[in-house]
């Protein structure tokens, strides 16, 4: 379907180059391993990710008394799934039970606005009351590109205008969750990465809001991270981590990217599960994600 479409490039850059490299070799020694572990980097699984998928790798040849260098294949294949089950926390995101908040973080550009429109319109057509709270402020384009998103999803929206103080809606936010009995309040976030420090002190100051607001409320901090930006991912991933206390991540626009690799990196590295993976711009180009159909569709 639509996740094995959109990971075709990821897939080549992977399947394709391990299927080359095993038909050069018979048997298993140690040239073919490095000639895996250079395949793995350059398809942005990470320096510290791939090594470990190797050591494993070779750990459970050894175990096994495997010779033959086709074998090696449903090894990696193996190891690649356990990578990706090996994190502390559920794959599912937290809203159950109601009510609930996700706030959504991550740098501008990354389809924060777009996730929290196909998020909007997948929970709403599961029955769910939704609201949408326009935190980041500090773009015009980002309330009036929420507002497109809840009209078409027909969802509620609380903004104020552009400048105003984002603590402020989320406050709002809350308080209008409350009073409509809505089952899932979404927020968006400012995303301006120039300042950490900054960066930090809003987002602790909303964070804060949220949980002496509604105790009682599910929690979600939802970091969005985009593909296709590769290794960057991670050191951003690496920055939200330590400003607020990440608990899923949605990896974006994996689809047309050769860099699909990045989950294990972004995973692995900062122990968050992926929860969450955009494959299109489309309103139903969001899926939950699920370890074995991931690896399934980048190693057939
Ligand atoms: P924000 O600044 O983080 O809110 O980012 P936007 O939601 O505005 O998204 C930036 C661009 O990325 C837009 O053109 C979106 O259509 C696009 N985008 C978002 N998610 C995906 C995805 O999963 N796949 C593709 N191909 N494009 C996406």
């Amino acid at each position: 379907g639509r996740l094995k479409e959109g990971l075709e490039k990821t897939r080549k850059g992977i399947t394709d180059k391990v299927d080359d490299i095993i038909k050069h070799y018979h048997k298993i020694d140690e040239e073919l391993f490095e000639e895996l572990e250079e395949v793995l980097i350059m398809a942005d699984i990470g320096f510290e990710t791939t090594e470990t998928i190797i050591e494993n790798v070779k750990d459970k040849v050894k175990e096994r008394k495997l010779t033959e260098a086709t074998d090696v294949k449903d090894v990696l294949k193996e190891e690649l799934k356990e990578r990706l089950e090996d994190v502390e926390g559920d794959s599912k995101l937290n809203i159950e039970p109601s009510p609930s908040i996700i706030l959504v973080v991550g740098v501008n550009g990354v389809g924060k606005t777009t996730t929290i429109g196909k998020l909007a319109y997948k929970f709403k057509n599961n029955g769910k009351k939704v609201l949408i709270a326009a935190g980041d402020t500090f773009r015009a384009a980002a309330i009036e590109q929420l507002n497109e998103w809840t009209n078409r999803s027909n969802v509620d929206l609380i903004s104020h205008k552009e400048g105003s103080d984002p603590a402020a809606v989320i406050f709002d936010g809350v308080q209008a969750a409350k009073a409509r009995k809505t089952d899932i309040l979404i927020c968006d976030t400012a995303g301006r990465l120039h300042n950490k420090k900054n960066l930090m002190n809003e987002l602790n100051k909303i964070v804060r809001i949220v949980n002496r607001e509604y105790p009682d409320a599910t929690k979600e901090i939802l970091l969005v991270v985009d593909a296709t930006t590769g290794q960057n991912a991670v050191m951003q991933a690496k920055v939200f981590k330590e400003a607020c206390n990440v608990t899923g991540i949605a990896l974006t626009k994996l689809d047309g990217t050769a860099k699909g690799g990045v989950i294990f990196a972004v995973q692995s590295e900062l122990n968050v599960p992926i929860k969450l993976v955009g494959v299109g711009e489309g309103i139903n180009d969001l899926q939950e994600f699920d370890r074995d159909n991931f690896v399934n569709a980048i190693f057939p």
